[in-house]
């Protein structure tokens, strides 16, 4: 029987990242994901300097840098494209590390190859689904459901579960949970390969919390284009998924019919957001969702991890960010305390409550507040934002955010 072997379901970015940190501080890991084969799904994604910074730990800087953006400014504007506020992001903000625009699939891929190099390919399990566990005194006993149907044992110190929103281990210790909560509000996200704007490297945000749009670029410029990640956002208050599907399914393909003649007026002089989404590779759906912060994250010899821990709007550039945070922690934890459930309850003990307040945040759009503060003040427009909100306001709600988030310039650089 192994009692040694940190066992970790779900080979996201969070499982994939807690596999890496453990294995760097010399603690034996096992991964097991259910897919048969992980391949590079989703569109973009941010990681914020906190984040990279612990990448970089783990020796992936060059890896990423091949494919991410290092992302240079941040900007909030109004639905008529007038700008409310922009702030220079990662290094060029002062943080020692950069803040990156990747697509989600090639970051899985970068730190799936990264564990299948440094722990082994026999340490790394797919089409293997998380069913059951059984926590003993000295070990932790875990059942995998396999593609061919049949149940696979395995024993170990403790269970990670990194099992993402529709998380098996959340929904068995929580049974009466029922599905994500739905905001009212659902995303179309997509890439198109379009002309640059502004410097090629920046991250905007237009309109207000009921009609919203997304776009940063998530490659360099190629032959004069780059792939620009985009997220168009509606209210839709009563959304009903097809009834063959889970509500919440991250990869359902739909038409640009369901939002496109919203944005038509969106024609901004420094981007043309109608061509944008003419230019759209697939377009996929999804119901804005989270649900609620948990008291307790961590049973005897389990814990949760990332978005099975505190699914959250994907507001603030947090989703990732906050799961690669939670994996460097539990393996510090896991280091650093001789007895194992110490150090689960040593990591939940530090990373839940920063997670939850993150997760209400979002709940009042995060940093995203100061495009419905100037929406409900200035419906028509403005002349100029100071008449709208004070630059004193505006700084405040983005220095209020980075601080609750954990990424204020001193408390990254600093660590
Ligand atoms: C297919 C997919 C596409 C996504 N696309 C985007 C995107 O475009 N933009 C964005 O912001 N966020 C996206 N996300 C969410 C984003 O990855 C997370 O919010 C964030 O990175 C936190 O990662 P995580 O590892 O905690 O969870 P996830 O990324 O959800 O990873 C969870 C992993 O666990 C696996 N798993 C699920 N159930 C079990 C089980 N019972 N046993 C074993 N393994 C299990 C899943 O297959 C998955 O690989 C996507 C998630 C998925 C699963």
């Amino acid at each position: 029987m192994d009692t040694q072997t940190v066992i970790i379901a779900g080979a996201g970015p969070g499982g994939l990242a807690a596999a890496l940190a453990l294995q760097q501080r010399g603690i034996k890991v096992e991964i097991y994901e259910a897919v048969t084969k992980l391949k590079p799904l989703g569109v973009g994604i941010n990681l914020l300097p906190h984040s990279v910074a612990i990448l970089h730990k783990l020796g992936l800087k060059e890896a990423l840098e091949r494919y991410a953006v290092k992302t240079s400014e941040l900007r909030y504007t109004n639905k008529f494209g007038q700008l409310i506020w922009a702030e220079p992001r990662g290094l060029a903000a002062g943080y020692d590390y950069p803040q990156y625009s990747i697509h989600r699939g090639m970051l899985q891929m970068t730190l799936f190859e990264a564990v299948r190099k440094k722990l082994g390919t026999n340490c790394v399990y797919t089409g293997h689904k998380l069913e059951d566990w059984q926590a003993y005194s000295d070990h932790v006993k875990v059942q995998f459901r396999k593609a061919d149907g049949s149940l696979h044992e395995v024993s170990g110190s403790c269970l990670i579960a990194a099992d993402g929103i529709h998380s098996v281990a959340r929904q068995k210790l929580y049974p009466n949970e029922g599905e994500p909560l739905y905001s009212g509000r659902v995303l179309w996200r997509s890439i198109s390969q379009v002309k640059p704007f502004l410097d090629a490297r920046s991250m905007i945000m237009a309109g207000h919390q009921d009609q919203k749009f997304v776009a940063y670029p998530i490659s360099q410029v190629s032959q004069g284009l780059v792939s620009l990640n985009w997220i168009a956002e509606l209210r839709v208050p009563n959304y009903k998924a097809p009834a063959s599907e889970k509500s919440q399914h991250w990869n359902r393909e739909v038409s640009k019919s369901r939002f496109a003649a919203e944005f038509e007026p969106w024609q901004f002089d420094w981007l043309n957001i109608p061509e944008v989404i003419e230019q759209a590779e697939l377009i996929y759906e999804y119901p804005l969702v989270d649900r609620n912060p948990l008291d307790r994250w961590t049973y005897e010899r389990i814990t949760l991890l990332g978005d099975a821990a505190h699914p959250m709007y994907p507001i603030g550039s947090n989703g990732a960010s906050q799961a690669i945070l939670d994996a460097d922690k539990v393996a510090e934890c896991l280091a650093e305390q001789g007895n194992i459930q110490d150090a689960l309850l040593a990591y939940e003990a530090a990373r839940r409550l920063p997670t939850s307040c993150i997760v209400l945040s979002n709940r009042q759009n995060g940093p995203e507040q100061v495009m419905q503060m100037a929406e409900e003040r200035a419906p028509k427009g403005f002349t100029s934002i100071h008449e709208v909100i004070s630059r004193q306001e505006l700084e405040e709600m983005s220095a209020r955010y980075k601080q609750t988030a954990g990424f204020a310039l001193s408390q990254v650089n600093k660590a």
